[in-house]
C-alpha cells in the first residue's frame, strides 16, 4: 500500500487553518513564521516557495528574508535577534545549505527557543532526546504522524534508521524508541548493513543515495519510509529502489509525495504551536 504523503498533508492543512481562523479570533493577528535564505540555491528555492504556497493555504504568514552569499555571519546573527524580539514573529527558520563560511549551529542556536521553528536548537534536541515536550524537527515528525494516519502501531517492530543526521536520522529514531520501536541506526560506517535491513519490520532511509535501498535488501512485508530527495537523470527520485519495492513492502512511501509535503505542513504545525505559546492559547 501507498503511504499517501501528499494526501495527509492537504488533510492537515485544512484542520490547520480551521483551528488559526478559530485562534484569529482571539488575538487578532495571524501566527508568522520567518524564513532566512542565503544565496540562491535552487533546492532551497523550491522548498521555500511550498513553505510559502502552503502558509497561504493555512493561514500562516511566511515571510522570506535573503542575504547574499557573502554575508557576515554577525549580520544573521543581528538580524536573528530583531526577529527574536519582534512580536509578530512566532516561528524563525534558516534554511539549509548555507555556504560554509557561515557556522550553523551558531545560528541556530541564537533563535530564541520559543521561535525554532524546526526544532534544531541544543534546547529542543535536548528536550527530544531527554523524552520532554518539545517543538519537533518537521521530517522526523511527518513521518510519525504519516505512520499514525494509516494506523501503523510500531510497537515491538525492529526500525532500522539508515542515516544519522541531527535533522532526520537521530530524531526519528528518539522518535520511534519513545513509540517502543527496537532501533537500530545504519550509518555509511555500517558494515554489512543489508543484515540489519533483512531484519527490519520498519525501514527508514534518510541518506541522499538515489536508489539505494534495493529489493535484495529487505524482507516481504516490511514498511520503508523513503526520506531521500535526489535528482537523477531530471527526475526526483528517493533513496530507495521503488519500482522493486513497492511489489515487496507492506507499505512504501513515493518520492515526490510522501514525506516531503508532511515536512512542510509539520513546519507549519509547530509555527502554530509556537503561536499558541505566544499567546496562551491551548494547542492540539
Ligand atoms: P546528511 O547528509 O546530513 O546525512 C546522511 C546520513 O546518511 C549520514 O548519517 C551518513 O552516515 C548516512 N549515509 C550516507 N551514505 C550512506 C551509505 N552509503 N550507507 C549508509 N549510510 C549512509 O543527510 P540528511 O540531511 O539526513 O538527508 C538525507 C536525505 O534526505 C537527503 O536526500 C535529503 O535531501 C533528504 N531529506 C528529505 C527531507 C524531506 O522532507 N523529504 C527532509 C530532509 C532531508
Amino acid at each position: 500500500m501507498i503511504l499517501n504523503g501528499k494526501l495527509l498533508a492537504d488533510k492537515i492543512i485544512i484542520e490547520l487553518k480551521e483551528k488559526i481562523n478559530r485562534s484569529f479570533l482571539q488575538v487578532q493577528r495571524a501566527p508568522k513564521l520567518a524564513i532566512i535564505q542565503v544565496g540562491n540555491n535552487l533546492a532551497s528555492n523550491s522548498y521555500i516557495k511550498s513553505k510559502i504556497l502552503r502558509g497561504k493555504q493555512s493561514g500562516i504568514l511566511v515571510e522570506l528574508h535573503r542575504f547574499e552569499d557573502d554575508v557576515q555571519q554577525r549580520e544573521i546573527l543581528q538580524f536573528l535577534e530583531t526577529l527574536n524580539s519582534d512580536p509578530s514573529v512566532d516561528g524563525i527558520i534558516i534554511q539549509q545549505p548555507l555556504p560554509p563560511s557561515l557556522n550553523i549551529k551558531e545560528l541556530m542556536n541564537h533563535i530564541d527557543y520559543n521561535k525554532d521553528a524546526d526544532g534544531f536548537s541544543n534546547y529542543n534536541a535536548g528536550k527530544l532526546f531527554l523524552g520532554e515536550t518539545a517543538i519537533r524537527p518537521a521530517t522526523p515528525f511527518g513521518i510519525i504522524l504519516l505512520l499514525k494516519e494509516y494506523n501503523i502501531n510500531v510497537t515491538g517492530l525492529n526500525a532500522c534508521v539508515i542515516g544519522r543526521s541531527n535533522i532526520v536520522g537521530m530524531p526519528i529514531a528518539k522518535m520511534l524508541l519513545d513509540l517502543n520501536a527496537t532501533v537500530t541506526i545504519c550509518h555509511s560506517k555500517t558494515k554489512n548493513l543489508s543484515l540489519h535491513t533483512k531484519k527490519a519490520d520498519l525501514i527508514i532511509c534518510a541518506i541522499g543515495q538515489p536508489k539505494f535501498l534495493t529489493a535484495e535488501m529487505v524482507k516481504k512485508g516490511c514498511i520503508i519510509i523513503d526520506v531521500g530527495i535526489n535528482r537523477l537523470e531530471g527526475n526526483l527520485v528517493g533513496d530507495v529502489d521503488y519500482e522493486a519495492l513497492v511489489k515487496k513492502a507492506s507499505f512504501i512511501t513515493p518520492v515526490p509525495g510522501g514525506v516531503g509535503p508532511l515536512t512542510v505542513v509539520s513546519l507549519l504545525s509547530n509555527t502554530y504551536q509556537l503561536y499558541c505559546l505566544h499567546n496562551n492559547l491551548k494547542f492540539n
